[in-house]
């Protein structure tokens, strides 16, 4: 049984989802203690249950403690199945977390698997659909991983509503590790901005005040309509394609934050970025080294990457894989950034 105090690290909700992910791919049970306690409201709320439930589904794990507002979750993980899956969130709580939990799991089980998620596909504080698709997943499939993901409905906060597709098959003989120094050549940067139920003002407001910012050239900038089904929302994305990887910066909108507000809190997370030498941004960060540590245990060979900014969920995850898989993880700055390798042990 590995045992695991939520209140450590990061505190919040990044624990349990990664250590449920590791507990089914290895197999050992865990039991987490003082859940989210760093949080105003502690414990699990509808978003890690959805979560809970779902690796429970996956893994028919035995559960105690699997409850609104539980501070102790035990967790018996059986063998991971893959096969057709639906995980809905009730409430406008984030789908692509079900599924930052669930897709590792599936990539170690014994076949393809399809799942449909309901719920919050463009959330604030989670990853949103597109950071999935086009910054995640491009990186995993480097890794030897099948994934596809369709986007059917877009889910704003609070409404919800969403819907995604993912269709996840596991690497023949396991995932390959791979290193990732440097972003390369810039391809294409520009930013995106979705309205759904909102004026295109709205959009061009934001649009104009981040090209302002961080100089690009309106030929950068992009309206994209929502569909009529979907909203009210907005999320204004900054796409950073290079030759190595794509990056997707997220900021949403909301009542009562001007459009310009909205522009210029993104315009200072990309602005950081380019300033920095590190390959992949914060959030990318703590989503790769979990599937690089994986990488690392299947292959038995080090690898190694570069980020921005090492975060706090960016040490809590490291610090949870190494509890869990035959791996030790260090990290030094590097020039402007910081360098983490994962070493097999
Ligand atoms: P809490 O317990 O703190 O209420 P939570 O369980 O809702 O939080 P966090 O623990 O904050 O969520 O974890 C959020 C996850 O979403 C992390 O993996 C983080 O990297 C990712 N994330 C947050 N914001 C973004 C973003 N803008 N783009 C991509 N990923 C993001």
């Amino acid at each position: 049984m590995i045992e695991l105090d939520g209140s450590e690290g990061e505190g919040g909700g990044q624990i349990l989802r990664t250590s449920l992910t590791l507990s089914m791919i290895t197999g050992r049970p865990l039991r987490i203690r003082q859940i989210r306690a760093r949080r105003a409201k502690p414990g699990l709320m509808r978003q890690h249950l959805a979560c809970v439930h779902a690796a429970m589904d996956i893994s028919k794990a035995g559960c105690e403690g699997a409850e609104l507002g539980s501070q102790t979750l035990t967790f018996r993980p059986g063998a991971i199945r893959a096969g057709d899956y639906r995980f809905a969130i009730a409430s406008a709580g984030s789908c692509m977390l079900v599924l930052q939990t669930v897709l590792p799991a599936l990539l170690a089980a014994d076949g393809p698997s399809r799942i449909e998620l309901q719920g919050g596909t463009h959330n604030p504080l989670a990853p949103s659909f597109d950071f999935v698709a086009r910054a995640y997943a491009p990186l995993a499939r480097k890794l030897g991983a099948g994934i596809s993901l369709d986007l059917t409905r877009r889910g704003f906060y609070p409404a919800g509503g969403g819907a995604v597709a993912a269709a996840i098959t596991p690497a023949a003989g396991g995932l390959t590790p791979m290193n990732i120094a440097h972003r390369g050549d810039a391809i294409a940067l520009g930013a995106e901005c979705v309205v759904a139920g909102v004026p295109r003002s709205v959009a061009r407001r934001e649009l104009d005040t981040l090209g302002a910012a961080l100089d690009w050239p309106s030929a950068q900038l992009r309206v994209v309509d929502g569909r009529h089904n979907e909203g009210p929302g907005n999320a204004l994305a900054a796409v950073l394609e290079y030759a190595e990887l794509t990056e997707v910066f997220t900021a949403f909108g909301a009542k009562g934050v001007t459009a310009e507000t909205v522009a210029r809190s993104l315009a200072r997370e990309v602005r950081e970025y380019l300033d920095s030498d590190g390959a992949l941004g914060p959030h990318l960060a703590d989503q790769w080294l979990l599937l690089l540590a994986l990488a690392v245990r299947d292959s038995g060979a080090p690898a190694h990457f570069t980020c921005s900014e090492l975060t706090d969920h960016t040490l809590t995850n490291a610090s949870v894989i190494e509890r869990f898989l035959p791996v030790a993880i260090r990290h030094a700055p590097s020039s402007r950034g910081h360098r983490v390798d994962v070493l097999p042990v």
